[in-house]
Order: structure tokens, then C-alpha cells, then sequence
């Protein structure tokens, strides 16, 4: 019994030493390493959030409860988004680009499908250089310092400078009766402050006088009732570098069935003499529309001479007539010629035959190379001839630049029969140039360009 039990012990005890072996070989516990998500990129795959065993398996948490595909995490590069940049002009004041592609990934291309990379600011297009204008003296010179000549850029408010040097030679004039003195003796005349008159300025026949504004005006107003001219030149006369203005307080204006004019008030009239607008030059009439009066007066001849005028920069205005061509013999060609400048009026320039006597034929010369004519308001008459009754045979306009705004050029007003002989070769034209003929009828002689 005792051996039995031993055995029995001995087996139970084996059997127990099994088990116990058995129990130590434990099932694999996964040790998992997380790996973080990472967002795709335009250029780099991305992906979700899984973990890893060293076993090979992978997890979608960190219980390792759902188990993946390798690979299973990756999220797809996404591709360049370009948004496109407009090309833009550069100005004076900012630089300009060509078009452009820009991606929230910080590259740039050239196309809209991402395939040409570009450096960044490649597109970057330089400042234009300012385009300055044609300068005004904004500091007079004295016989002893300089002034100063200031330009502005015709497309920003930026402006440069440059110094005015004294004029040598000319006699400096800070009064009305120095002003008159100078005119008398002729040569250059310049002023040193602006001067206020009231009577005529004259340059005789024989005499040559250069005015030279020197940023300052010249201004006269006149109350009286008759013929008046702030300048007045049967010599030879140029103007430049200021404002010469005018005002008739009491003009001519017996238009229409009342009668004509019989006198004028202008800001420079012009009888037998020559006279030249320089650039920088303001003539300026301010007299109100309605009376007989002219910011230039070109008279008919006078005392052996034509009457002739220049215009090669400046500006012309009226609120009535800029420039009136008046013509009343053809023993004087009446001479105007416009070379550059600008002349604005109600009309810019008026070409008027005073007589009223069709056998006679004034002699008148428009020449237009260049400059602007405008009127004041749209459709009015920039250039304009009239007649009362004198023939037009002997006027002659030649137009070969130019540029015409606001309004038509147009000839044969009071249309008697004789014609202006006009030739256009070339100038802009907003309006027809053309002619009137009889019964209202009219004949165009060049159709707007513009
Ligand atoms: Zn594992
Ligand atoms: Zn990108
Ligand atoms: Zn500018």
C-alpha cells in the first residue's frame, strides 16, 4: 500500500512539474511604438497615426486591438494648388510684374500646371523712369542768383529741380515803369517780381524786346471802354517762362443785329509786327465770353510790315478766342504759324476777313506743324473762318501736324463764294475738318482721325 502510494505521489508530482513548464511559456505581447501622423505635402506622402511591433504586425491603436496593412497609413502627396498672379504694368511709382504662380508650399511657377519653377521675384518688373514735364520757374533769378526750375512728372507728383542762372544781359525789372522803360529801350527784358498794369506795354516798330517772365506774371485789367492790349508790338516781341493775362472789364459786344464789335481787348495784340510764344509762356485773356476779346490779336498789317506770329510751346486761353488771324488787305500776308503749345478757347483759333466787299481778297496764313487745339466745352469750332463779305481767295491753311480736340475745324463761315484754300496732310482730328458752302450745305475736307 505504501509503494502504491508512493508511485501515485511520485506521478502526481510529475505531472504537477509538467504543468508548471507548461505555464511558462507565455503568449507575445506586442510592444508597440506609435508613429505620428504627418500631413501629405504637395510633394511628399503623409500618413495617419498607426503602431508598430517589432513582431511585423501593425495597429491602428495602441491597444493593438485592430491590426493593418503595412502600408495601410499612407496618405497621398497632394499636388501643387498654384494660385495665379495677374501680370501688372509697372508705373513710375511701382514695380510691375510679369504673371506668376504662387503655391501655399512657398514654390512659384510660370504656369498654371506647375511645370516651370521660377525664383522667387523673378517676375519682378523695375519702376519705369519718370516722365518729366517741360518745367516751370518756380524761383525767379536775380542779375546776382540763381533761381530754381522745377519739373513734375507727368504721371506721379514727383519732381526734380535745376538751377536758373542769371540772365546775362537782361535788364532786371521790378516795377510798371521799369517794365515800360525796358520795352522802350528794347533787348531782354526779365522780370524780378509780378507786375500790375494798367496800360499798354509796347515794343515800337524797329525795336526787339525778349520778356523774359521769369516764373512771375504779368497781369493788366482795363476799365476802359474802348480798344485795349496789356502788350502791344509792331516790333519784334517774344515771350517766355510766365503768365501775361488780361481783362476788358468793359468789352466790345455789340454782336449780332446790334452791330459788330468795332474794338477789341485783348491780352497781346499783334499789328505789323513779329511776335513768339516760347515754351513756359502763359497768354491768358480772362474777359468773359461774349465780348470782343483775344488772349493774341494777329492784326493786319501795318506801317510797311506783315503782322506774324509764333507759337512754339506755352499756352494759349481764352474764355472766348485763343488767337484771332484778323485779316482786312491783302497788301500784308497775316501770318500765324503753331509749332508746339497748347491753345484752348471757345475757339482756339478764329480766322476773321473784316470786309465786307467781295472784289477784295485778305491775305491770311495758318500754318499748324504740331501742338494742341482744343475748345473749352465738346463740338465747338477749334479753328474757325469768317468772312462778312471779303473773299477767302487769298487765305491759306495748311495743316501737317497737330493734334484737334473737342470740337470741328471748319472753314467758309459767311460763305460768299470764294474758298480758303486748306490742305491737310496729316494732324489729329476728334471732329471733321470741313467747309461750309451755300444752302447749308457743307463739304468735308479731312474725317476724324481720333
Ligand atoms: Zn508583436
Ligand atoms: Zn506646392
Ligand atoms: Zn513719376
Amino acid at each position: 500500500m505504501k509503494r502504491t502510494a508512493k508511485i501515485l505521489t511520485f506521478t502526481l508530482l510529475a505531472g504537477m512539474s509538467v504543468m508548471a513548464f507548461a505555464g511558462c511559456e507565455k503568449p507575445h505581447e506586442h510592444a508597440l511604438t506609435k508613429n505620428e501622423a504627418k500631413t501629405a505635402t504637395c510633394t511628399e506622402v503623409g500618413n495617419t497615426e498607426y503602431y508598430s511591433c517589432e513582431c511585423g504586425k501593425f495597429f491602428e491603436d495602441a491597444e493593438a486591438v485592430t491590426e493593418i496593412t503595412s502600408g495601410s497609413w499612407v496618405t497621398e502627396a497632394t499636388g501643387h494648388t498654384p494660385v495665379k498672379y495677374e501680370a501688372k504694368t509697372a508705373t513710375c511709382t511701382e514695380v510691375g510684374n510679369t504673371e506668376y504662380y504662387s503655391c501655399a508650399c512657398g514654390k512659384f511657377f510660370e504656369d498654371a500646371e506647375a511645370v516651370t519653377e521660377i525664383e522667387a521675384d523673378s517676375w519682378v518688373i523695375e519702376k519705369e523712369e519718370h516722365v518729366y514735364d517741360k518745367g516751370v520757374i518756380t524761383t525767379g533769378s536775380t542779375a546776382t542768383t540763381n533761381g530754381v526750375k522745377t519739373y513734375t512728372c507727368i504721371n506721379c507728383p514727383q519732381t526734380k529741380t535745376e538751377d536758373v542762372l542769371p540772365v546775362v544781359g537782361g535788364v532786371y525789372v521790378n516795377s510798371l515803369e521799369a517794365l515800360v522803360t525796358a520795352f522802350a529801350n528794347g533787348g531782354t527784358v526779365v522780370l524780378e517780381n509780378n507786375i500790375v498794369s494798367n496800360q499798354r506795354i509796347s515794343v515800337a516798330k524797329g525795336k526787339e524786346v525778349v520778356l523774359d517772365l521769369n516764373g512771375y506774371t504779368l497781369s493788366g485789367a482795363f476799365n476802359n471802354q474802348g480798344t485795349s492790349a496789356l502788350l502791344y508790338n509792331e516790333g519784334t516781341l517774344t515771350v517766355k517762362n510766365g503768365k501775361v493775362v488780361s481783362l476788358a472789364q468793359y468789352p466790345d459786344v455789340d454782336w449780332g443785329e446790334e452791330g459788330f464789335p468795332t474794338y477789341a481787348s485783348n491780352t497781346i495784340t499783334n499789328r505789323g509786327g513779329v511776335l513768339t510764344i516760347e515754351e513756359g509762356a502763359i497768354i491768358e485773356n480772362e474777359t468773359n465770353v461774349g465780348g470782343a476779346s483775344y488772349a493774341i490779336d494777329n492784326q493786319y498789317g501795318w506801317n510797311g510790315a506783315p503782322s506774324k506770329v509764333f507759337v512754339n510751346g506755352g499756352l494759349i486761353k481764352a474764355k472766348d478766342v485763343a488767337i484771332r488771324v484778323c485779316a482786312s488787305t491783302k497788301d500784308y500776308d497775316n501770318y500765324l504759324e503753331i509749332n508746339d503749345g497748347t491753345i484752348v478757347g471757345k475757339r482756339a483759333i478764329w480766322i476773321h476777313l473784316t470786309g465786307s466787299d467781295a472784289s477784295v481778297a485778305p491775305k491770311a496764313t495758318v500754318v499748324i506743324n504740331g501742338g494742341t487745339l482744343s475748345c473749352h466745352t465738346a463740338e465747338g469750332l477749334v479753328i474757325y473762318s469768317y468772312s462778312y463779305g471779303n473773299s477767302f481767295a487769298n487765305t491759306n491753311v495748311t495743316i501737317n501736324g497737330g493734334t484737334f480736340l473737342n470740337g470741328w475745324v471748319a472753314f467758309g463761315g459767311g460763305y460768299t463764294g470764294d474758298t480758303e484754300t486748306v490742305t491737310v496732310n496729316s494732324g489729329v482730328f476728334e471732329y471733321d475738318v470741313f467747309r461750309y458752302l451755300a444752302n447749308d450745305q457743307t463739304e468735308i475736307i479731312f474725317s476724324a482721325n481720333k
